[in-house]
Protein backbone atom coordinates (compact mmCIF):
# COMPACT_ATOMS: atom_id res chain seq x y z
CA UNK A 1 0.00 0.00 0.00
CA UNK A 2 1.53 3.33 -1.09
CA UNK A 3 1.78 5.75 1.92
CA UNK A 4 3.61 8.85 2.86
CA UNK A 5 3.24 8.16 6.57
CA UNK A 6 6.58 7.85 8.52
CA UNK A 7 6.98 4.05 9.05
CA UNK A 8 7.47 2.66 12.91
CA UNK A 9 9.94 0.05 11.63
CA UNK A 10 13.55 1.45 11.98
CA UNK A 11 12.29 3.14 15.37
CA UNK A 12 14.78 2.41 17.93
CA UNK A 13 13.23 1.98 21.13
CA UNK A 14 13.58 4.98 22.04
CA UNK A 15 12.18 6.26 19.81
CA UNK A 16 8.98 4.19 20.66
CA UNK A 17 9.38 5.79 24.07
CA UNK A 18 8.97 8.85 22.95
CA UNK A 19 6.00 8.15 20.73
CA UNK A 20 4.47 6.86 23.85
CA UNK A 21 5.59 9.97 26.19
CA UNK A 22 4.20 13.05 23.81
CA UNK A 23 0.95 10.80 24.25
CA UNK A 24 0.65 10.59 27.70
CA UNK A 25 0.90 6.29 27.49
CA UNK A 26 3.64 5.05 29.93
CA UNK A 27 6.99 4.13 28.46
CA UNK A 28 6.48 0.42 29.09
CA UNK A 29 4.65 0.37 26.38
CA UNK A 30 7.00 1.22 23.58
CA UNK A 31 8.89 -2.28 24.65
CA UNK A 32 5.56 -3.95 24.00
CA UNK A 33 5.25 -2.43 20.84
CA UNK A 34 8.94 -2.86 20.02
CA UNK A 35 8.44 -6.17 20.94
CA UNK A 36 5.39 -6.74 18.32
CA UNK A 37 7.31 -4.72 15.31
CA UNK A 38 10.82 -6.27 15.73
CA UNK A 39 10.25 -9.77 17.92
CA UNK A 40 6.49 -10.61 16.41
CA UNK A 41 6.78 -9.04 13.23
CA UNK A 42 3.46 -8.19 12.93
CA UNK A 43 1.88 -6.11 9.74
CA UNK A 44 -0.96 -4.86 11.06
CA UNK A 45 -2.24 -2.85 13.50
CA UNK A 46 -5.01 -4.78 14.91
CA UNK A 47 -2.49 -7.04 15.96
CA UNK A 48 -0.99 -4.83 18.54
CA UNK A 49 -3.23 -6.58 21.09
CA UNK A 50 -2.03 -5.45 24.16
CA UNK A 51 -1.45 -1.53 23.72
CA UNK A 52 -4.19 0.72 24.91
CA UNK A 53 -6.41 1.38 22.06
CA UNK A 54 -5.94 5.29 21.32
CA UNK A 55 -2.45 4.36 21.02
CA UNK A 56 -3.15 2.05 17.99
CA UNK A 57 -5.81 4.67 16.62
CA UNK A 58 -2.96 7.21 17.15
CA UNK A 59 -0.42 4.94 15.68
CA UNK A 60 -2.45 4.40 12.63
CA UNK A 61 -3.30 7.60 12.02
CA UNK A 62 0.10 9.17 12.22
CA UNK A 63 2.32 6.26 10.57
CA UNK A 64 2.53 3.16 8.71
CA UNK A 65 4.32 -0.44 9.76
CA UNK A 66 6.49 -1.19 6.52
CA UNK A 67 8.58 1.41 4.70
CA UNK A 68 9.50 -0.86 1.54
CA UNK A 69 6.50 -2.68 -0.29
CA UNK A 70 7.70 -6.22 -1.75
CA UNK A 71 8.02 -6.18 -5.68
CA UNK A 72 8.99 -9.76 -6.49
CA UNK A 73 11.11 -12.44 -5.95
CA UNK A 74 13.55 -14.53 -8.64
CA UNK A 75 15.08 -17.86 -7.93
CA UNK A 76 18.20 -19.29 -9.21
CA UNK A 77 18.35 -22.26 -11.13
CA UNK A 78 20.10 -24.12 -8.28
CA UNK A 79 17.13 -22.45 -5.76
CA UNK A 80 19.87 -21.69 -3.76
CA UNK A 81 20.08 -18.07 -4.59
CA UNK A 82 16.88 -15.51 -4.12
CA UNK A 83 16.89 -12.55 -5.23
CA UNK A 84 13.82 -9.94 -3.92
CA UNK A 85 13.16 -6.81 -5.27
CA UNK A 86 11.04 -4.05 -3.05
CA UNK A 87 10.41 -0.54 -3.62
CA UNK A 88 11.28 2.42 -1.08
CA UNK A 89 8.47 4.98 -0.15
CA UNK A 90 10.04 7.13 -2.63
CA UNK A 91 9.07 4.94 -5.05
CA UNK A 92 13.14 3.66 -5.75
CA UNK A 93 13.89 -0.06 -6.32
CA UNK A 94 15.91 -2.06 -4.28
CA UNK A 95 17.61 -5.42 -4.08
CA UNK A 96 18.37 -7.96 -1.12
CA UNK A 97 19.83 -10.99 -1.79
CA UNK A 98 19.16 -14.42 -0.04
CA UNK A 99 21.96 -17.13 0.06
CA UNK A 100 21.10 -20.66 1.17
CA UNK A 101 24.22 -23.05 2.13
CA UNK A 102 23.52 -25.80 4.01
CA UNK A 103 23.01 -24.86 7.88
CA UNK A 104 24.03 -20.98 6.87
CA UNK A 105 21.08 -18.73 5.51
CA UNK A 106 23.02 -15.46 4.43
CA UNK A 107 20.93 -12.24 4.12
CA UNK A 108 22.77 -9.54 1.70
CA UNK A 109 21.29 -6.37 2.39
CA UNK A 110 21.18 -3.17 0.58
CA UNK A 111 22.20 0.32 2.03
CA UNK A 112 21.94 3.09 -0.85
CA UNK A 113 20.15 2.92 -3.70
CA UNK A 114 22.74 3.29 -6.41
CA UNK A 115 26.40 3.93 -5.70
CA UNK A 116 28.78 7.16 -5.32
CA UNK A 117 32.23 5.15 -5.58
CA UNK A 118 32.22 4.69 -9.41
CA UNK A 119 34.10 0.87 -8.94
CA UNK A 120 34.77 -0.04 -12.50
CA UNK A 121 33.97 -3.42 -12.30
CA UNK A 122 30.94 -3.37 -9.93
CA UNK A 123 26.98 -2.83 -11.96
CA UNK A 124 25.75 -0.88 -8.91
CA UNK A 125 27.84 1.92 -9.91
CA UNK A 126 26.31 2.26 -12.93
CA UNK A 127 23.32 3.51 -11.37
CA UNK A 128 25.20 6.64 -10.02
CA UNK A 129 23.99 7.48 -6.18
CA UNK A 130 20.25 8.11 -6.18
CA UNK A 131 19.52 8.14 -2.63
CA UNK A 132 20.55 6.76 1.36
CA UNK A 133 18.37 3.83 2.60
CA UNK A 134 16.96 4.68 6.01
CA UNK A 135 17.53 2.62 9.04
CA UNK A 136 14.17 1.42 8.58
CA UNK A 137 14.35 0.57 5.24
CA UNK A 138 17.45 -1.44 5.76
CA UNK A 139 15.85 -3.25 8.65
CA UNK A 140 12.80 -4.15 6.77
CA UNK A 141 14.36 -6.43 3.97
CA UNK A 142 15.54 -8.72 6.62
CA UNK A 143 11.94 -8.28 7.93
CA UNK A 144 10.24 -8.97 4.89
CA UNK A 145 12.61 -11.71 3.66
CA UNK A 146 12.45 -13.46 6.89
CA UNK A 147 8.43 -13.73 6.79
CA UNK A 148 8.35 -14.94 2.84
CA UNK A 149 10.62 -17.55 3.76
CA UNK A 150 10.08 -20.77 6.45
CA UNK A 151 13.56 -20.90 7.09
CA UNK A 152 15.77 -18.64 9.88
CA UNK A 153 18.62 -16.51 8.63
CA UNK A 154 21.59 -17.13 9.97
CA UNK A 155 23.73 -14.39 8.88
CA UNK A 156 23.91 -10.78 7.92
CA UNK A 157 25.77 -8.90 5.37
CA UNK A 158 25.78 -5.41 4.15
CA UNK A 159 27.33 -6.07 0.92
CA UNK A 160 24.01 -5.43 -0.95
CA UNK A 161 23.84 -2.12 -3.51
CA UNK A 162 25.93 0.99 -1.99
CA UNK A 163 28.50 1.64 -0.07
CA UNK A 164 27.58 1.26 3.74
CA UNK A 165 29.84 3.60 5.04
CA UNK A 166 28.47 6.47 3.13
CA UNK A 167 24.90 6.41 4.96
CA UNK A 168 27.31 5.27 8.12
CA UNK A 169 24.41 6.29 10.93
CA UNK A 170 21.89 4.89 9.08
CA UNK A 171 23.84 1.87 8.94
CA UNK A 172 24.64 1.96 12.39
CA UNK A 173 21.93 2.10 13.56
CA UNK A 174 19.71 -0.71 11.46
CA UNK A 175 22.61 -3.13 12.48
CA UNK A 176 22.10 -2.62 16.27
CA UNK A 177 18.30 -2.90 15.23
CA UNK A 178 19.27 -6.40 13.86
CA UNK A 179 21.45 -6.83 16.64
CA UNK A 180 18.97 -5.65 19.90
CA UNK A 181 18.25 -9.21 21.95
CA UNK A 182 14.76 -7.72 22.55
CA UNK A 183 13.93 -7.64 18.75
CA UNK A 184 15.51 -9.61 15.99
CA UNK A 185 18.54 -10.78 18.01
CA UNK A 186 21.12 -11.48 15.47
CA UNK A 187 24.58 -11.97 17.30
CA UNK A 188 27.41 -9.47 16.62
CA UNK A 189 29.70 -11.82 14.81
CA UNK A 190 27.05 -12.83 12.28
CA UNK A 191 26.54 -9.29 10.97
CA UNK A 192 29.21 -8.04 8.56
CA UNK A 193 30.01 -4.67 7.44
CA UNK A 194 31.86 -4.14 3.96
CA UNK A 195 33.40 -1.13 2.77
CA UNK A 196 35.49 -0.07 0.02
CA UNK A 197 37.50 1.63 2.39
CA UNK A 198 36.26 5.24 3.51
CA UNK A 199 39.15 5.46 6.08
CA UNK A 200 37.52 8.36 8.23
CA UNK A 201 34.53 5.63 8.72
CA UNK A 202 36.93 2.73 9.46
CA UNK A 203 38.51 4.84 12.08
CA UNK A 204 34.94 5.95 13.58
CA UNK A 205 33.82 2.55 13.56
CA UNK A 206 37.19 1.79 15.82
CA UNK A 207 37.08 4.08 18.25
CA UNK A 208 33.34 3.89 18.92
CA UNK A 209 34.41 -0.12 19.51
CA UNK A 210 31.12 -1.39 17.38
CA UNK A 211 30.99 -5.38 17.47
CA UNK A 212 30.15 -5.86 14.45
CA UNK A 213 32.33 -7.34 11.92
CA UNK A 214 33.82 -5.64 9.24
CA UNK A 215 35.41 -6.25 5.79
CA UNK A 216 36.99 -4.41 3.48
CA UNK A 217 37.58 -4.42 -0.46
CA UNK A 218 40.84 -4.19 -1.26
CA UNK A 219 40.61 -5.39 -4.84
CA UNK A 220 44.49 -3.89 -6.09
CA UNK A 221 47.67 -4.37 -4.70
CA UNK A 222 49.37 -1.21 -6.00
CA UNK A 223 48.39 2.17 -5.50
CA UNK A 224 47.89 2.46 -9.07
CA UNK A 225 46.23 0.15 -9.67
CA UNK A 226 43.45 0.48 -6.87
CA UNK A 227 42.85 3.61 -8.24
CA UNK A 228 42.39 2.49 -11.65
CA UNK A 229 39.87 0.39 -10.90
CA UNK A 230 38.68 2.09 -7.63
CA UNK A 231 38.68 5.95 -7.84
CA UNK A 232 37.88 6.09 -3.73
CA UNK A 233 41.73 5.35 -3.89
CA UNK A 234 42.23 8.75 -5.00
CA UNK A 235 41.07 10.21 -1.43
CA UNK A 236 41.63 7.30 0.68
CA UNK A 237 45.47 5.96 -0.12
CA UNK A 238 46.07 2.27 0.02
CA UNK A 239 48.53 3.14 2.72
CA UNK A 240 46.65 4.55 4.83
CA UNK A 241 43.67 2.12 4.40
CA UNK A 242 45.51 -0.66 5.27
CA UNK A 243 46.96 1.43 8.43
CA UNK A 244 43.59 2.25 9.16
CA UNK A 245 42.85 -1.87 9.01
CA UNK A 246 45.64 -2.63 10.94
CA UNK A 247 45.33 0.11 13.79
CA UNK A 248 41.60 -1.38 13.50
CA UNK A 249 42.33 -5.55 13.93
CA UNK A 250 44.70 -3.92 17.32
CA UNK A 251 42.70 -2.02 19.01
CA UNK A 252 39.32 -4.18 18.67
CA UNK A 253 41.58 -7.51 18.71
CA UNK A 254 39.29 -8.80 16.14
CA UNK A 255 39.49 -10.41 12.97
CA UNK A 256 39.13 -8.52 9.60
CA UNK A 257 38.60 -9.92 6.14
CA UNK A 258 40.11 -8.28 2.99
CA UNK A 259 38.20 -9.01 -0.45
CA UNK A 260 39.86 -9.64 -3.61
CA UNK A 261 37.54 -9.46 -6.61
CA UNK A 262 40.00 -11.26 -9.22
CA UNK A 263 40.05 -9.89 -12.39
CA UNK A 264 41.60 -11.03 -15.53
CA UNK A 265 44.82 -9.42 -16.63
CA UNK A 266 44.52 -6.54 -13.84
CA UNK A 267 44.97 -7.58 -10.62
CA UNK A 268 45.45 -11.47 -11.17
CA UNK A 269 49.02 -11.91 -11.20
CA UNK A 270 51.66 -13.78 -9.17
CA UNK A 271 53.22 -10.82 -8.07
CA UNK A 272 50.07 -9.47 -7.14
CA UNK A 273 49.33 -12.58 -5.14
CA UNK A 274 53.37 -12.02 -3.73
CA UNK A 275 52.37 -8.10 -3.00
CA UNK A 276 49.11 -8.85 -1.39
CA UNK A 277 51.33 -11.17 0.94
CA UNK A 278 53.46 -8.22 2.00
CA UNK A 279 50.63 -6.05 2.01
CA UNK A 280 49.07 -7.92 4.80
CA UNK A 281 51.95 -9.85 6.44
CA UNK A 282 51.93 -6.99 9.72
CA UNK A 283 48.09 -7.49 10.09
CA UNK A 284 47.79 -10.18 12.58
CA UNK A 285 43.95 -10.80 12.69
CA UNK A 286 43.26 -10.79 8.83
CA UNK A 287 41.58 -12.92 6.28
CA UNK A 288 41.75 -12.82 2.63
CA UNK A 289 38.70 -13.71 0.71
CA UNK A 290 39.18 -14.01 -2.81
CA UNK A 291 36.07 -14.12 -5.34
CA UNK A 292 36.41 -14.74 -8.46
CA UNK A 293 35.06 -11.67 -10.81
CA UNK A 294 31.35 -12.17 -11.82
CA UNK A 295 30.80 -10.85 -15.53
CA UNK A 296 28.17 -7.77 -15.58
CA UNK A 297 28.25 -5.42 -19.20
CA UNK A 298 31.25 -4.18 -18.10
CA UNK A 299 35.06 -4.13 -19.81
CA UNK A 300 36.51 -7.15 -17.27
CA UNK A 301 36.54 -10.66 -17.02
CA UNK A 302 37.14 -13.65 -14.81
CA UNK A 303 40.48 -15.05 -15.18
CA UNK A 304 41.17 -18.78 -16.72
CA UNK A 305 40.96 -21.45 -14.15
CA UNK A 306 44.75 -21.77 -14.61
CA UNK A 307 44.94 -18.52 -13.68
CA UNK A 308 42.88 -18.32 -10.58
CA UNK A 309 45.02 -21.88 -9.70
CA UNK A 310 48.39 -19.90 -9.84
CA UNK A 311 47.37 -17.01 -8.26
CA UNK A 312 45.66 -19.22 -4.95
CA UNK A 313 48.45 -21.42 -4.90
CA UNK A 314 51.25 -18.76 -4.11
CA UNK A 315 48.83 -17.82 -1.56
CA UNK A 316 49.32 -20.89 0.37
CA UNK A 317 52.27 -19.18 1.70
CA UNK A 318 50.50 -16.61 3.30
CA UNK A 319 51.29 -15.98 6.90
CA UNK A 320 46.89 -15.49 6.82
CA UNK A 321 44.23 -17.90 6.07
CA UNK A 322 42.94 -17.51 2.44
CA UNK A 323 39.96 -18.34 0.98
CA UNK A 324 38.09 -18.48 -2.45
CA UNK A 325 34.23 -17.36 -2.85
CA UNK A 326 32.27 -18.58 -5.93
CA UNK A 327 29.15 -16.32 -6.19
CA UNK A 328 26.00 -17.62 -5.71
CA UNK A 329 23.04 -16.88 -7.79
CA UNK A 330 25.14 -15.47 -11.04
CA UNK A 331 22.55 -16.85 -13.33
CA UNK A 332 19.80 -14.17 -11.79
CA UNK A 333 22.47 -11.33 -11.60
CA UNK A 334 22.41 -11.61 -7.84
CA UNK A 335 26.48 -12.41 -7.26
CA UNK A 336 28.93 -9.68 -5.47
CA UNK A 337 28.85 -6.91 -8.24
CA UNK A 338 25.61 -7.55 -10.10
CA UNK A 339 22.69 -5.50 -8.56
CA UNK A 340 21.77 -2.73 -10.13
CA UNK A 341 18.19 -2.12 -11.05
CA UNK A 342 16.30 0.70 -13.46
CA UNK A 343 12.80 2.01 -12.84
CA UNK A 344 12.19 0.90 -16.77
N1 LIG B 1 30.53 -0.97 -1.25
C1 LIG B 1 30.82 -2.01 -0.31
C2 LIG B 1 29.71 -3.01 -0.23
C3 LIG B 1 29.48 -3.80 -1.49
S1 LIG B 1 30.09 -5.36 -1.17
C4 LIG B 1 32.16 -2.63 -0.64
O1 LIG B 1 32.73 -2.31 -1.67
O2 LIG B 1 32.68 -3.39 0.17
C5 LIG B 1 30.25 -6.03 -2.70
C6 LIG B 1 31.52 -6.86 -2.80
O3 LIG B 1 31.51 -7.45 -4.09
C7 LIG B 1 32.77 -6.02 -2.71
O4 LIG B 1 33.81 -6.73 -2.08
C8 LIG B 1 33.13 -5.79 -4.16
O5 LIG B 1 34.51 -5.56 -4.33
C9 LIG B 1 32.67 -7.09 -4.79
N2 LIG B 1 32.29 -6.96 -6.19
C10 LIG B 1 31.82 -5.88 -6.83
N3 LIG B 1 31.58 -6.16 -8.13
C11 LIG B 1 31.89 -7.46 -8.30
C12 LIG B 1 31.83 -8.35 -9.41
N4 LIG B 1 31.36 -7.95 -10.58
N5 LIG B 1 32.22 -9.62 -9.22
C13 LIG B 1 32.64 -10.06 -8.00
N6 LIG B 1 32.68 -9.26 -6.92
C14 LIG B 1 32.34 -7.98 -7.07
Amino acid sequence: MKTDKTSLIGKSLEGLVKICEDNDVKSFRAKQLFNWLYRNKVNDFDAFNNLPKELITFLRSEYCIHPLTFVRATKSTSELTNKFLFKTQSGALIESVLMNDDDRVTLCLSTQVGCALDCKFCATAKMGFKENLTPGEIVDQYLMISQKINKQITNIVFMGMGEPFLNYRNVIKSAHLLHNPNGINMGYKRITISTAGVISKIEKFTKEKEKFKLAISLNGTTNEQRKAIMPITKKNALVDLLDASKKYTEQSNTWLTFEYVLLKECNDSIEDASRLIKLLYDIKKCKLNVIPYNETDGEFQRPDQSKIHSFMSKLRSAPFPVTIRWSKGTDIDAGCGQLAVSDS
